[in-house]
């Protein structure tokens, strides 16, 4: 399973699969991208080898120079189209890899307050919160943040807000997420080797990290959202 990131400056979609195939090597079982295009969210998805997805792309293209891309292994809920990642809700788009371990408990409160779930994954939880801070007017950072202090478990997320065309983000608390530093571009994958067609200049987030990317560079916050700065390094995984 895996996750891919671009902030770029030309259309990103097939190289957001590309690079998804320099991580089919970890396993997968459905796959799916999600672009912004004038200010609207979309997205492909499709069960099994990426070669399905690539036959969806095919068929009906994905304009947009921003998005984000997932491998999924299932853990909660089975391997469909409808439970493949991004997941979108009112403008948010995520994609996950890992388990939020207090994901029904999340979900029996938003439940509560009337909030409809469209799958059975755990990773919905993050985009409906987003979603609910955002509608209670928090910004997007502080959405972010809000999320974070609320999910237990292991992830590494990245985000796509459908207000903000130059911007990701990202966090990690368990599988690796790596930033790659482009010219003018910048990148986000679960690996060095996934970016190697991209970029060879890597920072590599930290348990606990959660990170705002643009094109021109990236700003990495703490759990107590202080920014922190994480060295960056010449990968030598090749292209
Ligand atoms: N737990 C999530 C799901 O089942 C993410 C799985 C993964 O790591 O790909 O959808």
């Amino acid at each position: 399973c895996g996750i891919v990131g671009i902030v770029g400056n030309g259309p990103v979609a097939e190289r957001l699969v590309d690079a998804l195939k320099r991580l089919e090597y970890r396993g997968y079982d459905s796959a799916g991208v999600a672009t912004l295009v004038d200010g609207r969210l979309d997205r492909r998805r499709a069960e099994g080898k990426l070669v399905n997805l690539e036959k969806r792309l095919a068929a009906e293209p994905l304009a947009g120079n921003i998005g984000i891309a997932h491998t999924r292994w299932a853990t909660h809920g089975a391997p469909t189209e409808g439970n493949a990642h991004p997941h979108f809700v009112d403008g948010v788009a995520v994609v996950h890899n890992g388990i939020i371990e207090n994901f029904s408990e999340i979900r029996d409160e938003l439940t509560a307050e009337g909030r409809t779930f469209t799958t059975e994954t755990d990773t919905e939880v993050v985009a409906q919160l987003l979603a609910k801070y955002r509608r209670e007017g928090l910004g997007r950072r502080e959405a972010m943040h809000a999320m974070l202090r609320r999910v237990t478990g292991a992830y590494a997320l990245a985000v796509l807000f459908e207000d903000d065309p130059s911007t990701i983000m990202a966090a990690r608390s368990g599988p690796p997420l790596a930033i790659g530093y482009g010219k003018g571009e910048m990148f986000l994958g679960s690996d060095a080797i996934a970016l190697a067609p991209f970029t060879s200049e890597i920072a590599y987030l930290v348990d606990g990290d959660w990170a705002v990317i643009g094109r021109d560079g990236a700003f990495v916050f703490d759990i107590d959202g202080n920014r922190v700065d994480r060295p960056r390094q010449i990968s030598s995984a090749s292209a």
